[in-house]
């Protein structure tokens, strides 16, 4: 356990009902007691009391309300303090300074978790899956991380340990004796036991990457010819008149950018500008940009009029507009390869709505206690995955060098290790860390 004691605002600065200040350490009861003027036995563990807190003067700056966690019943398994006050950063700066000034000191970004994890609190699976929680810009990401916090991920991850140390301690054997007394079935169970711990490394990578969009968020661009009804289907997108709709051509001479949530995952779509060429210098930048912004997208939703006869080629989406001018039976049959929609009457918005989330999710969505949560750990995954398939390799040669094998599988068990914090070099924990807000 750390022998000093920090203090930071757990609340967003600005004003408000109220703001929290956390404080943790061996000094917290302490400190606490000198800045409220009464006795550490005044605060009873885990009861909220009601107090006046004084600053470096003596003079009175807030009637606040004071829980104490006494260690290890506590968040970061130290003593905590957690003074609940007036919303006012001049408030909020006050009571912090008195706390600086009584043996205190200012925590880092994520120090708070970083001292759970350390204090065995918390893994790191769990660690990161915090920063996740509060980072999150959706309901559903929200969803994972809290499975992930509450431990699902880091049993099903410490269970697939449990795995590959047992294939590695067989592997061991095998080195113990001489070659020739190795089984080939023994060999042969272990390629089998090792394949299905690969498989389940490389399905939780892809629970990470077919979830990342409810995590990262997905830019969606609309694009296609000028007048064909981009800024019509932005607006019936968002809900607002946001983009121009004009009659003339290329109205749009840049790109509009608005975020919705679509099935749970935060959407930045974007408008953007006909791609036609223009003698225009200013126009051009305009379209030149829009271009970027479509290459760099994670989804594309192409419009056509429904005058177009256009074949469409790859895994974008593609959308049929303004079917509203035309007697449905001159646009049936084209559902499979359109999205037949009328941006002007809403009609196919919502087939298009869940077209564009189906897109993102992979057309899989994912039970929530098996999604990772974060990119460090899915490329872990992956790491661990490549190890055990390269020991399978080596068990397959003639002449398996065992103790090749055990290195692989070692290696594996490293990087799973790294992701659950039973190993953290500094430069792991930095930047796991790094990512929170301070109070975290
Ligand atoms: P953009 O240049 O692709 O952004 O096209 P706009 O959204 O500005 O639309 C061009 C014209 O097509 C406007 O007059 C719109 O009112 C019209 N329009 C767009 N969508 C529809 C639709 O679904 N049905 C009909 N009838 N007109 C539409």
């Amino acid at each position: 356990m750390a022998n000093d004691t920090i203090v930071a605002a757990a609340t967003p600065p600005g004003n408000g009902g109220l703001s929290v200040i956390r404080v943790s350490g061996p000094h917290s009861i302490r400190s606490t007691s000198f800045i409220s003027k009464r006795h550490v036995s005044f605060f009873k563990e885990r009861m909220a009391t009601l107090c006046s807190v004084f600053n470096n003067d003596g003079v009175f700056v807030d009637k606040c309300v004071i829980t104490y966690f006494k260690s290890p019943s506590s968040y970061t398994g130290e003593d905590v303090v957690e003074v609940s006050c007036h919303g006012n950063p001049f408030i909020v700066d006050s009571i912090i300074t008195s706390f600086l000034t009584n043996g205190v000191r200012l925590a880092q970004p994520g120090e708070f978790t970083k001292r759970a994890f350390l204090n065995g609190k918390i893994d790191l699976v769990q660690a990161e899956s915090v920063a996740s929680l509060i980072s999150s810009r959706s309901l559903k990401s929200v969803e994972f991380s809290n499975s992930a916090i509450s431990g699902n991920v880091s049993t099903r991850l410490r269970a697939l340990r449990d795995d590959v140390v047992s294939v590695l301690a067989t592997c061991e054997y095998e080195l113990d004796i001489s070659e020739e007394e190795t089984s080939k079935d023994l060999n042969s169970k272990c390629i089998l036991s090792i394949t299905n711990i690969a498989h389940h490394f490389k399905s939780l990578y892809s629970t990470f990457n077919k979830n990342r969009f409810y995590f990262s968020g997905a830019s969606v661009v609309i694009a296609g010819k000028p007048n064909v009804g981009k800024s019509t289907l932005f607006n019936a997108l968002v809900g607002l008149d946001r983009s121009i709709v004009n009659e003339a051509p290329g109205t749009t001479r840049d790109y509009i950018d608005s975020n919705i949530i679509i099935d749970g995952i935060p959407i930045r779509l974007i408008d953007t500008a006909g791609t036609r060429e223009s003698l225009d210098d200013v126009e051009m930048a305009g379209v030149r940009r829009s271009q970027d912004v479509v290459r760099d997208s994670d989804l594309k939703v192409y419009v056509y009029d429904v005058v177009d006869n256009i074949i469409p080629k790859d895994h974008n989406i593609y959308v049929l507009n303004k079917i509203d001018l035309v007697d449905h039976q001159q646009i049936s049959g084209t559902e499979s390869r359109y999205i037949p929609i009328s941006a002007k009457t809403g009609a196919g918005i919502p087939s298009l709505k869940s077209a564009i989330s189906s897109s993102l999710s992979g057309n899989n969505p994912q039970q929530p206690d098996t999604v990772l949560t974060t990119k460090r750990q899915a490329d872990s995954m992956l790491l661990c995955y490549n190890h055990l398939l390269a020991a399978c390799d080596i068990l397959n040669e003639k002449t398996p060098g065992y103790d090749l094998v055990a290195f692989e599988i070692r290696e594996s068990i490293s990087h799973l290790d790294k992701v659950l914090g039973k190993t953290h070099p500094d430069n792991i924990l930095n930047k796991v860390f790094n990512n929170f807000c301070v109070g975290k």
